[in-house]
């Protein structure tokens, strides 16, 4: 066997937090009467490298996940090989849309009827079926109507955003998705996504994803129905420069 280099610390390190992480994920699962197989793991791998995705790979991650398309677009093409999900995470700009739907599974941002007209346009042209969530703003202030810093539809407009995803051929509407404000308490937060999930769920039965809670709140998300979690940090660590 080869002598452990820096990149067998590397991959140690990300076997040691992935192992940690699904103890936190099962420990919240049995807390909540839940299967501890209901909850899928999403990797947030923003500003980490391409090689790091790699090492997730080798452990069994199915699922990663990315904020920028200028970061993404790249790093999925050069993990390509890998026949990993890729999920966009960000708020997205729609001239972005044609070249998200060329590598993303799911995109989990989508907060507006432009955004889904857009993504359906581009999805049916590339050949693809993109599968959408509604990302829902959680802000107990949100209903001014403005996208705060972190996006997402006021929740009395959900359900209208979902109309618009499930209306194009190029979309499958998924289901939902948010981001706890800062400061707040996340339970609280992400039992209002439970309550607009319900109604999304009402009128489209199979849209049954709710991807809730990051590396400082997942149990509040995963005692609240979150289906998928996007974490980044407590598998990654802290974000530094990209190397390699
Ligand atoms: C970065 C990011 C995450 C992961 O956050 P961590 O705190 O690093 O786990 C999850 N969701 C979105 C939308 C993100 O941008």
């Amino acid at each position: 066997m080869a002598a452990p280099g820096p990149g067998a610390d590397r991959a140690e390190r990300i076997a040691a937090n992935l192992a940690a992480l699904r103890e936190r994920i099962a420990a919240a699962c049995d807390a909540a009467g839940r299967p501890a197989g209901d909850v899928t793991v999403i990797a947030v791998t923003k500003t980490f490298p391409a090689s790091d995705v790699r090492v997730l790979a080798g452990l069994g991650v199915a699922d990663v996940g990315e904020n920028r398309d200028q970061e993404a677009a790249p790093k999925a093409a050069a993990c390509a090989d890998l026949g990993l999900r890729w999920h966009f995470v960000g708020q997205l700009q729609t001239n972005k849309a044609a070249s998200v739907v060329r590598y993303a599974h799911t995109v989990h941002s989508v907060d507006r009827g432009r955004l889904a007209r857009a993504l359906g346009a581009r999805a049916l042209s590339a050949g693809r079926r993109v599968r959408c969530l509604v990302q829902v703003n959680l802000d107990p202030d949100s209903a001014a109507g403005v996208l705060g810093p972190r996006g997402g539809a006021d929740p009395a407009d959900a359900l209208a955003v979902a109309d618009a995803v499930a209306a194009e051929e190029g979309l499958e509407l998924g289901g939902v998705m948010a981001v706890a404000p800062r400061g707040g308490d996340p339970a609280a937060a992400f039992a209002r996504l439970r309550a607009v999930a319900e109604s999304v769920r009402d009128r489209y039965p199979q849209a049954r994803m709710v991807s809730a809670g990051m590396s400082g709140d997942l149990e509040a998300a995963v005692a609240n129905g979150a289906t998928h979690v996007r974490v980044g940090t407590a598998l990654l660590d802290d974000r530094g420069p990209i190397v390699g």
